[in-house]
C-alpha cells in the first residue's frame, strides 16, 4: 500500500440533474476543472445520495455496471456506459479501517448516477478503480460524520473520497427556469458559512440552520457532505465552487477539502 505524507483532497459535489452527465453545463465544466486541479487518484470512493440501505455496505464488484436510476430522461442518457473498474482491494480496506460500524460487502452493486454522471465529466477515460459506500439509513447524522472520519487513512493512500448529493434538494418545490428561492439561497449560504468556520457540530445539527425545513424533506442528499467535512484536517482549507441554486430548490455547490 503506497502511503504519502500528504492527503488526497476530498470533494463534495452538488450533482443535480442526471443530464449533467451528457450536457455541457457549467456544472459539468466545473467538475472537469476540479479533476484537473487535483492529483490523479489511485482509486475513487463515492458516497452517493442514491445508494441508501439498512446496513452500511461497500461495493466489492470488480466490474461495476452503470446504473440508470432515473426516469423520463432522453434515450441518449440511458446509452451512456461508464466502464471504470471496481476496487475490491479498497473495499477490503474500508472494512478494515472502519471500526465504529460494521461494513458489509456487496458484490453486485454498480455505479449509480450520483457517481457516474460526475465521474464521467471528471475522468472521462474511466480508468480509475471506483467503488461506492452506501448511506445507512439507520444512522444519525452524527454517526455518519463519525464513520466519515474513519476513512481518513484512505486519503493518505491516494484515494479520492467524493460525497455526491445536493445541499438544498427539494424536488417537490422545484420549478423549471426558476433561479432559486430566497430561502434556498439562505440555507445554502448558511451551510457554506458554517463550513468556512469549521462549525461541524452545527452542520450535523442542520435542523437549527434557518430554512432547513424547506431545504429538504429527506436528508440523503445532504448527508454525503458530512462525510467530506469529517475528513478535513486542521491544517486544511475548503474551496467552494458552483455556488448556485437552480430549479428553485437545488443547490449545486461543490466543496473541495484540500491542503
Ligand atoms: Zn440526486
Amino acid at each position: 500500500m503506497t502511503e504519502s505524507e500528504s492527503y488526497m483532497p476530498a470533494l463534495f459535489v452538488g450533482h443535480g440533474s442526471p443530464m449533467n452527465g451528457i450536457e455541457d453545463s457549467e456544472f459539468a465544466t466545473n467538475w472537469a476543472k476540479i479533476a484537473a486541479q487535483i492529483p490523479r487518484p489511485r482509486a475513487i470512493l463515492c458516497i452517493s445520495a442514491h445508494w441508501t440501505s439498512s446496513n452500511t455496505l461497500v461495493a466489492t464488484t470488480s466490474h461495476p455496471e452503470t446504473i440508470y436510476d432515473f426516469y423520463g430522461f432522453p434515450e441518449e442518457l440511458y446509452r451512456v456506459v461508464y466502464p471504470a473498474p471496481g476496487a475490491p482491494d479498497i473495499a477490503k480496506r474500508v472494512q478494515e479501517i472502519v471500526k465504529v460500524k460494521s461494513v458489509y460487502p456487496n458484490d453486485s452493486r454498480g455505479l449509480d448516477h450520483g457517481a457516474w454522471i460526475v465521474l464521467k465529466r471528471m475522468y472521462p477515460t474511466a480508468d480509475i478503480p471506483t467503488l461506492q459506500l452506501s448511506l445507512n439509513q439507520k444512522l444519525t447524522p452524527q454517526e455518519h460524520y463519525d464513520l466519515g472520519k474513519e476513512l481518513l487513512q484512505l486519503r493518505r493512500e491516494g484515494v479520492l473520497i467524493i460525497g455526491s448529493g445536493n445541499i438544498v434538494h427539494n424536488l417537490a418545490l422545484a420549478r423549471m427556469n426558476h433561479t432559486g428561492y430566497p430561502w434556498a439561497y439562505e440555507f445554502d449560504e448558511g451551510v457554506a458559512k458554517k463550513i468556512d468556520e469549521d462549525e461541524h457540530l452545527s452542520l450535523i445539527h442542520y435542523e437549527l440552520i434557518p430554512n432547513s425545513g424547506k431545504a429538504f424533506w429527506t436528508n440523503e442528499h445532504y448527508l454525503p457532505l458530512l462525510y467530506v467535512l469529517a475528513l478535513k484536517q486542521p491544517h486544511e482549507r475548503v474551496s467552494h465552487s458552483a455556488s448556485k441554486v437552480i430549479y428553485g430548490s437545488i443547490s449545486m455547490r461543490c466543496v473541495l477539502v484540500h491542503e
